[in-house]
């Protein structure tokens, strides 16, 4: 373990244990915020040149649920060493039938059915240089970074995955799933996909400028699109289990393939 300061990436991976385990000299580093701990620590890695920095969400045993996990601390700390660009895998439940176990589906539209999340760095006490801003609105109709989006999708279907291309996750508050009526209504509203950790994850990188993109893995079909007894944890997990080392590889190779963070061209930095 090492003090921070002495590794830096530019690249953050905010996912599990199941995708840093297989590289070579990880370095783990332990990052206090103004914020509080960050789920774990950052371990720190390299994929053809670049630094990437995997935080896992859920802490390295999943012990954190959604609603307990100090997003404001993960995005903070992610910065703080260097990183500018996000990639946030996910499992999710499918809202429609054609969208079952193993779809993988990159998000362009997010929908907030959290309740009890802090969603700002800008809540009217002082940032932790000692400044407090004036209001601020983040503009946040397209949360995802566009850049992001077009290398998940490139590089998923370079590895013979055809992925969803936009759609809308809706993000509930957990750590139940839903009902049935919740679901039908989530589906009759046209979204997509259903989540616990897109929200606010999303927001809290736009509000650093930083890019933020969401690869979501179907692990089930949510309560309203499925017959059976409803979603259960075990099958998410053995479903997740099952599609994670395709995504592994998905997920590096779109991290070799992200822009040089100087030459970014989208707007999320501003
Ligand atoms: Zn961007």
């Amino acid at each position: 373990m090492v003090e921070m300061g002495t590794a830096q990436a530019d690249i953050g991976v905010i996912g599990g244990s199941g995708f840093y385990s297989f590289l070579e000299d990880v370095t783990e580093v332990t990052v206090k915020t103004p914020y509080g701990s960050p789920s774990d620590s950052l371990f720190i890695g390299e994929l053809a040149g670049r630094k990437v920095a995997f935080l896992p969400r859920h802490g390295r045993g999943h012990h954190l649920p959604p609603h307990r996990i100090n997003y404001r601390a993960n995005l903070w700390a992610l910065r703080s060493i260097g990183v500018r660009q996000v990639l946030g895998p996910c499992a999710v439940g499918g809202l429609r039938p054609e969208y079952g176990p193993g779809t993988l589906l990159v998000p362009d539209q997010l929908v907030d059915r959290t309740k009890n999340r802090t969603q700002t760095f800008f809540d009217g006490e002082p940032l932790p240089d000692g400044s407090v801003p004036d209001v601020v609105h983040t503009t946040f109709a397209d949360p995802y970074c566009p850049a992001g989006r077009a290398v998940a999708l490139a590089v998923a279907r370079g590895h013979g995955w055809d992925p969803v291309d936009g759609g809308t996750m809706v993000v509930i508050e957990g750590p139940r799933f839903s009902t049935r009526a919740e679901s039908r209504w989530h589906a009759a509203q046209g979204w997509s996909v259903v989540g616990m950790t897109g929200h606010p994850e999303a927001v809290l990188a736009r509000e650093l400028g930083l890019c933020y993109t969401s690869m979501s893995l179907v692990t089930d079909l949510d309560a309203g699109a499925e017959t059976g007894d409803g979603v259960s944890h075990d099958e998410v997990m053995r479903v997740f289990g099952e599609n994670v080392g395709r995504l592994r590889e998905v997920l590096f190779a779109a991290v070799c393939a992200l822009p040089e963070t100087a030459e970014r061209a989208c707007l999320c930095a501003t």
